[in-house]
């Protein structure tokens, strides 16, 4: 094994390839170069598709049991390297160690478990003259394309639905955290044939040739909503096969009978986990009018008690946000509230300086129609809205072309499931936000994606249906 601050190469039919050139990958606390990551030619995609094609007919004859033991070494790899890949992990994605080791075991979690998960047989029709089943195929080559918000976790999803469902893979990471994959890819050389699980990285140009790859059947990918839509059409051509997880404008309801003290809290990470940078944070923050005051006044209090620095240093909440252009776009939010005339309960100066950092900024009471409100801000602001009437706020929950997440908050747990039940978002959570596990379906409504991952209907996004029927 290499050592975990160099030597990072692709994994290509089971081989290192260091690639013909390099992109570099930045620390965003320090805005200095990490590490040099592959830049993945055509050819060398070619390579990377050709080799997993050339896989699939084994992997897939491969018996079950062990396509489970590969896909749990993968939570062996990570568990056993975990500390090193933590590390590099900070260093590339920005996040504090603490809570990059927690997506790493939230990764390690997910490997092992659907590692267990069934894929089941359906029984159409058992008479005297007939059966008829219908069981799930593997697809072929998969893509996965993954950003670079949870690198790990998100890639873990892919990787282990793909390969136990008997598919082979090529994944690619975000160019801008594409290191940790890389790692992945090279300690799990060992452990599988060669070509089942390519890893390749790149620049701008390597998630539009994967999509439009012809030897590629479906494509796995988690962003932004634009690029989804790019994906969807550039997939059209040879009708590959798309899941598609995109961006959330998640609002979070909170009703006027709740504990301020109790909720304020995990009301806070819902919003500020991964420095608002997941795709279902809670965005925007309706709260009814008779405990607004009061949930302000406590968000502002942690507000101010946070730490952000780099995550390398002890006792940092929340890093930097990951990446100069991502910086760019929370920046001009922000500028952009400051020049309608809101006001800050938190935060609202973005420091001079290296590294990526903005403070947590509460925004108190924007109207719906703001920028702050209206779109998916993906960094540390968050609008904070009154509202005193039940059905106007569900219509404005509603009102987005998202339709990813949500959750609603009461001491009455009929009060708030009535109103979970009329929000149109993939998954509504009362009294807590983002618990989302490898059993239970998740992704979005509207434009916020097209199928699922996780649990067994994710397990079957990754499979055709084929019917056979014996006559008897
Ligand atoms: P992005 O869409 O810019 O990039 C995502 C990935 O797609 C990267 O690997 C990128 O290199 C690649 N890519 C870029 N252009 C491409 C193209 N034309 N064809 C193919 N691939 C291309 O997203 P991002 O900025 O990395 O991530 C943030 C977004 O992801 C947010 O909108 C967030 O809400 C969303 N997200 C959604 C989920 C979910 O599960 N629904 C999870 C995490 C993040």
């Amino acid at each position: 094994m290499t050592a975990f601050d160099r030597d990072f190469t692709m994994t290509i039919g089971g081989q290192p390839v260091a690639g013909g050139a390099t992109i570099p990958v930045l620390n965003p606390a320090t805005e200095e170069a990490v590490a040099e990551a592959p830049d993945c030619s055509a050819a060398e995609l070619d390579a990377a598709v050709a080799a997993a094609r050339a896989a699939f007919p084994g992997w897939r004859a491969t018996p079950i049991d062990q396509r489970r033991a590969a896909v749990a070494k993968i939570a062996e790899v990570i568990s056993t390297n975990l500390d090193q890949f933590a590390r590099l992990f900070t260093q590339e994605q920005g996040r504090p160690v603490g809570k990059a080791t927690e997506e790493l075991l939230g990764a390690a979690f997910w490997a092992a478990s659907v590692a267990k998960q069934e894929i089941p047989v359906l029984v159409n029709e058992d008479t005297p003259d007939r059966r008829s089943e219908t069981r799930r195929v593997p697809i072929g080559v998969v893509g996965g394309i993954v950003p670079w918000n949870f690198p790990m976790l998100l890639g873990v999803w892919k990787i282990a639905g793909a390969l136990l469902t008997g598919n082979t893979l090529v994944i690619k990471p975000s160019p801008f955290t594409p290191l940790t994959m890389l790692k992945l890819g090279e300690l799990m050389r060992p452990h599988l044939p060669a070509g089942v699980f390519n890893v390749v990285s790149g620049g701008d140009q390597l998630g539009p040739w994967m999509t439009a790859h012809p030897g590629i059947d479906k494509i796995s990918f988690t962003g932004s909503t634009a690029t989804g839509k790019r994906v969807m059409a550039s997939a059209a051509a040879n009708l590959k096969r798309v899941t598609l997880e995109l961006g959330g404008n998640d609002a979070a309801i909170v009703l006027g009978d709740v504990d301020v003290a109790k909720v304020a809290e995990p009301l806070f990470w819902s919003a500020f986990g991964n420095n608002g940078q997941v795709c279902i944070a809670t965005k925007r923050l309706y709260i009814h009018d008779s405990a607004y005051d009061a949930l302000a006044a406590e968000l502002a209090a942690i507000a101010n008690r946070v730490r952000t620095g780099n995550g390398l240093e002890q006792g940092i909440d929340l890093g930097p946000v990951q990446n100069h252009a991502q910086f760019e776009r929370v920046k001009a939010l922000v500028e952009d509230a400051k020049a309608e005339g809101l006001t800050f309960l938190a935060g609202g100066e973005v420091p001079e300086g290296k590294g990526y950092f903005i403070p947590v900024t509460l925004v108190d009471n924007p109207p719906e129609d703001s920028r702050v409100v209206a779109e998916e801000a993906f960094g540390p602001v968050l609008p904070l809205i009154r509202f005193d009437d039940v059905e106007d706020v569900i219509a404005r929950a509603n009102n987005s072309d998202y339709g990813l997440a949500g959750s609603v908050w009461s001491a009455d747990t009929d009060a708030a499931l009535a109103i979970a039940e009329r929000l149109d978002t993939g998954t509504v959570w009362i009294n807590e936000a983002q618990h989302v596990t490898p059993w239970a379906p998740f992704g979005g409504h509207k434009q916020s994606g097209i199928g699922v991952e996780n649990g067994t209907e994710g397990l079957l996004e990754y499979t055709n249906a084929q019917t056979i029927s014996v006559r008897k």
